[in-house]
């Protein structure tokens, strides 16, 4: 069994973008600038736009995070996508979710210029990303794709089977994988939570993705042995002896399931670090107007 090291591989992917962003100085270009909308005080969010704008500062490029009360009106947030959308020296964007429930999440996607939706969530990135054309691909299956060609993980022809059908997650993770391009051309079968028979489903997967949000839900039983297996699942579980009152786990049984496949993403060290790995390299494309 091989440990699939998301840290080891975001980080190289952080170093090249890193090395990208003093070319751009040494041609006396600004860095590429990526502004993080928060609205509201969620823990886990503060969290990850934390984490974002950190990365941000390790590969240099500029980075400015708008903290937003949580009583802000969907009107207020709209104001400030104006502003940002009309801001040349703004790359890229993100507005953290999940939003207050008085705000429309599909508005506020809606509202954001395609050209500047480094998540890749506005449903003009969605299409292009359908059609194989030039897109922001959101960042998680973006970086799940970065994983198995670093690891050179034969796609083409494979079952592949995704649990779970979010918009961000497990929809354009089941896409990716059937398109066809150098890894994909994957036969597709797409579950969630009306499938029936999912162990049988899953037992045929030569490469089996996990995106459920529920810990430890892929038992070893369900896993075709030689599986690859990918693990999305961060799931937030109580546990008094974590300093933080919480430990992190997967959606797949780690323990048991990796005697079984032939390669496994942990968690935490997975797919997470390759999340952030993307959006840095969404921004680079947007700083260099690659895709528009
Ligand atoms: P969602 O809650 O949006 O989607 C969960 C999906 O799982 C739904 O499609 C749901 O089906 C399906 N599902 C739920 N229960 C079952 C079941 N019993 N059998 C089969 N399918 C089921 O979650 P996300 O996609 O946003 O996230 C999934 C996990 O990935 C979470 O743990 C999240 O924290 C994590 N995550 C990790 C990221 C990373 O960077 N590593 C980034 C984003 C998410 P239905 O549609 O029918 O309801």
């Amino acid at each position: 069994m091989i440990l699939i090291d998301g840290k080891k591989v975001s980080a190289s992917i952080q170093e090249k973008i890193a090395a990208e962003v003093k070319e751009l100085a040494n041609a006396g270009e600004r860095p590429p600038h990526l502004v993080a909308v928060l609205v509201g005080d969620d823990p886990a969010s503060q969290t990850y736009v934390r984490n974002k704008i950190n990365a941000c500062k390790k590969v240099g490029f500029k980075s400015t995070l708008i903290h937003l009360e949580p009583y802000t009106s969907e009107a207020k947030l709209l104001q400030v996508i104006a502003g940002l959308n009309a801001d040349s020296e703004v790359d890229g964007y993100i507005v953290q979710l999940p939003l207050p429930s008085h705000i429309s999440q599909q508005k506020v996607i809606e509202a954001i210029h395609p050209s500047k939706d480094v998540d890749g969530f506005h449903p003009m990135n969605v299409g292009r990303m359908v059609l194989n054309l030039p897109a922001y691909v959101s960042a998680t299956p973006y970086g799940i794709m970065q994983l198995l060609e670093h690891y050179r993980i034969e796609t083409s022809g494979k079952h592949c089977v995704v649990v779970g059908r979010s918009h961000i997650v497990g929809s354009p993770m089941s896409i990716l994988m059937a398109r066809n391009t150098p890894i994909g051309n994957a036969t597709v079968t797409l579950c969630h939570s009306k499938t029936q028979n999912l162990k049988e489903i899953t037992l045929t997967a030569d490469i089996l993705i996990a995106a459920i949000g529920r810990p430890w839900f892929i038992t070893a039983d369900m896993v075709k042995p030689g599986a690859v297996v990918i693990d999305v699942g961060i799931n937030r579980v109580d546990d008094n002896t974590s300093p933080g009152g919480y430990k992190l786990m997967g959606d797949v049984d780690f323990e048991n399931v990796k005697a079984r496949c032939s390669y496994i993403t942990p968690v935490p060290g997975g797919v997470g670090p390759m999340t952030i790995a993307s959006l840095l390299k969404n921004t680079l494309l947007a700083r260099k107007k690659i895709i528009y």
